[in-house]
């Protein structure tokens, strides 16, 4: 099937994982939100459809964490595609990536960034975990496990753990992050009828770092689905 070619695929690549665009068609298949995007070669431009401000991210087999070898730019007009396509093949070559092609998405308006993991640990299934990005999970480790399959009730309790959690209410005069949302998108995720429960064993992780959450939608806006 689809993902066992998904699977075949990715282990001839260096890194053995799924491309981004790969990991987030998965997801749209699971009703999670995901921004809209295409992959295109460099030099090859992009259809109107697509809503500026832009993101433009690197498409490269051996790239893992895209952004520390200056991998993506955010806030891109399209008349800017090759210029930033341009000076991140340079940026990547010095870091001994090779510029394969763009993912070029909208950018979605801000929010909370929240990360969501999972990892297959044998015997018992997929560990859940969520954090607030950025500092919070870095500095603080500030993150909640569970095991998959999670209920809603679940997810909530495990989002309640989390001393963030008041940060995505909207304490400290922030926005209100939608916590149904996020609920619902772990719960595509790793509820019952889930995007893991479907997963063959051969995909042993996956990292949606960030899932931007604003008062309205819960988004993620990467995807990385490694393949063991
Ligand atoms: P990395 O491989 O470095 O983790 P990401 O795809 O997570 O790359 O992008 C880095 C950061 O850029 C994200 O943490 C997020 O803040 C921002 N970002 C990426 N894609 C989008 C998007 N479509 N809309 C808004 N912000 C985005
Ligand atoms: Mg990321």
């Amino acid at each position: 099937d689809a993902v066992a070619e998904l699977i075949s695929v990715a282990r001839e690549r260096e890194s053995a994982m799924f491309t981004e665009a790969e990991g987030k068609s998965l997801l749209s298949a699971f009703g999670i939100d995901t921004p809209r995007g295409i992959e295109i070669a460099v030099g090859q431009s992009i259809s109107d459809d697509l809503r500026e401000p832009l993101v433009v991210k690197a498409i490269s087999s051996t790239l893992v964490h895209k952004s520390d070898a200056g991998g993506v730019r955010v806030g891109v007009r399209r008349d800017e595609i090759d210029e930033v396509a341009a000076r991140m093949g340079e940026q990547l070559a010095a870091a001994e990536h090779r510029l394969e092609g763009l993912l070029v998405e909208e950018m979605v308006p801000s929010g909370h960034e929240v990360i969501v993991g999972a990892v297959r640990a044998p015997g018992l299934g997929w560990t859940v975990m969520v954090g607030l990005g950025g500092v919070l999970v870095e500095v603080f480790e500030d993150v909640a496990f569970g095991l998959a399959p999670l209920a809603n009730d679940q997810i909530l309790d495990m989002l309640h753990e989390l001393r963030g959690m008041k940060v995505l209410d909207g304490a400290r005069g922030g926005e209100k992050a939608d916590i149904p949302s996020l609920v619902t998108l772990i719960s595509r995720l790793a509820g019952p009828n889930g995007l893991l429960q479907s997963l063959p064993d051969d995909v042993i992780e996956i990292d949606l770092n960030p899932v931007i959450v604003s008062g309205t939608r819960a988004v993620a806006v990467d995807a990385r689905f490694v393949v063991g």
